[in-house]
């Protein structure tokens, strides 16, 4: 036996090995996952095809429903889904260590945003094919594949007779797409009993170590209705509306140049944004429009309070609407509604970042940066609630939340590969050379 976590070039050889000779059931596992058209609300067939898999690996499922967590519904980024969450498991199953590592956890979503209009894909969206080297269709990308290959990298580990010091868990969680409440909120809030969590969403084998936060809110804006023909005689709600939308628009342009992290502006992209995205007003062109209502999203960088960002709106629009009589006398008012996300930051020098950063540019003939994610992932529940290092790496990302989407096979062997390699490196290991120099005999036989 051997024992290490520094991973030496003749295990690295012998990993890599592993992962192409368990990509094809991989990718013939991924397709299968795309054939469970596990919209939000609908995983549990697709939950079922992953629990198999875990138990063909011989390991025990442990099911977790979100009503099973006390206290979860009152949680400030929980929000109520309309779906039950009766026989929507998130699935954990724990690879036992041989003690004295740093535990890991894997975590993916099973759950995929709904294929659009069907009649632009040029494939099948839940045909699952695998053709020309891509498996095709929706999740493939985002994130099947990657769901596939932390449970393949365990096989890998395996023919590659590698046994880890420390636990691996694998979990299968459902509702990430919809906002994770029911997902990986549920797991972190249980415990993930893990030194550490990588997700492989398609990252592009970069490591998202950070996301920003988000809040929607609505102002509504009240007029006073009239017939057109008199329309002196009413107040038009659009009219009062406008410097509202105006004084946003200028407050999105202010936070984009004072608001910085440096992991968000990598590729010369705004840390924060401020997006006006609906605006209705009015019945009928013969009536003076008695109420006027914007709805909007604002992002917020992990340094800025959720609370600061609220106020900053509220006071905003309360600013454009002073100085005008009918304003001030009709105050518009503010809303904070739907979906919500808080940022999350890990430092990029925490251990977990080195050790992918590390592992992959050592070898794969490319170096993860180290970014943020404009957006909500589900490494923030960990980050945020579990008090767990967490990040994002995984394979490309392909037309994903699009049609087409599809995910490269060799792509998935990578991920296979890097995933395996990390959980090396970061729980320790021993290398069985019994079961490695027969494995080396058995393929010279084969040779023979
Ligand atoms: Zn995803």
């Amino acid at each position: 036996m051997t024992g290490s976590s520094v991973i030496g070039p003749a295990d690295r050889r012998r990993v890599r090995e592993a992962a192409a000779t368990v990509v094809d059931d991989a990718a013939a596992f991924t397709g299968d996952l795309v054939r469970e058209r596990s919209v939000q609300g609908a995983e549990a067939t697709a939950q079922e095809r992953v629990a198999e898999a875990l138990t063909d690996l011989g390991l025990e499922i442990d099911r977790l429903e979100a009503d099973d967590v006390p206290g979860i519904e009152d949680h400030p980024e929980f929000a109520d889904t309309d779906d039950s969450y009766d026989g929507r498991p998130n699935l954990s199953a724990r690879v036992d260590g041989a003690g004295e590592g740093r535990s890991l956890l894997f975590n993916g979503h099973v759950d995929v945003v709904p294929e659009g209009d069907a009649d632009q894909w040029s494939f099948d969206p839940f045909g699952g094919a695998i053709v020309d080297g891509e498996i095709r269709g929706r999740g493939a990308s985002d994130m099947k594949g990657g769901l596939a290959a932390m449970i393949y990298a365990v096989e890998a580990l395996e023919r590659a007779g590698v046994s880890l010091r420390g636990d691996l868990i694998l979990q299968s969680v459902i509702e990430e797409e919809a906002g994770g409440y029911g997902g990986s909120l549920a797991t972190a809030l249980a415990g993930p009993e893990a030194d550490a969590v990588v997700i492989p969403e398609p990252t592009d084998f970069d490591c998202w170590i950070a996301n920003d936060g988000v809040s929607y809110f609505r102002v509504t804006v009240e007029g006073k209705g009239a017939h057109a023909a008199n329309t002196d005689s009413g107040v038009n709600a659009v009219a009062k509306l406008i410097p509202i939308f105006e004084a946003l628009t200028d407050l999105h342009e202010e936070r984009t140049e004072t608001v910085h992290d440096e992991l968000f502006e990598r590729d010369g992209e705004n840390t924060v944004s401020l997006n006006v995205g609906t605006v209705d007003a009015g019945e009928w062109p013969s009536s003076v429009p008695d109420e006027a209502v914007l709805e909007g999203r604002i992002s917020h960088a992990p340094a800025e309070e959720r609370a600061e960002i609220r106020r900053l709106v509220e006071e905003t629009v309360q600013a454009a609407a002073a100085g005008d009589q009918w304003l001030e006398a009709h105050p518009p008012t503010v809303e904070w509604f739907g979906w919500r996300g808080s940022s999350a930051r890990v430092a990029p020098d925490e251990a977990i970042v080195e050790t992918v950063q590390s592992v992959v540019s050592d070898g794969f003939d490319h170096e993860p940066r180290a970014i943020g994610f404009p957006g909500g992932i589900d490494t923030r529940f960990f980050v945020n609630d579990a008090d767990t290092p967490a990040l994002c790496f995984g394979p490309g990302a392909h037309n994903i939340h699009g049609t087409d989407e599809y995910l490269p096979v060799d792509e998935l062997e990578q991920a296979i590969a890097s995933l395996a390699l990390i959980a090396m490196a970061w729980c320790g290991y021993d290398r069985d050379d019994e079961a490695a120099d027969a494995d080396r005999a058995a393929r010279q036989e084969g040779q023979q």
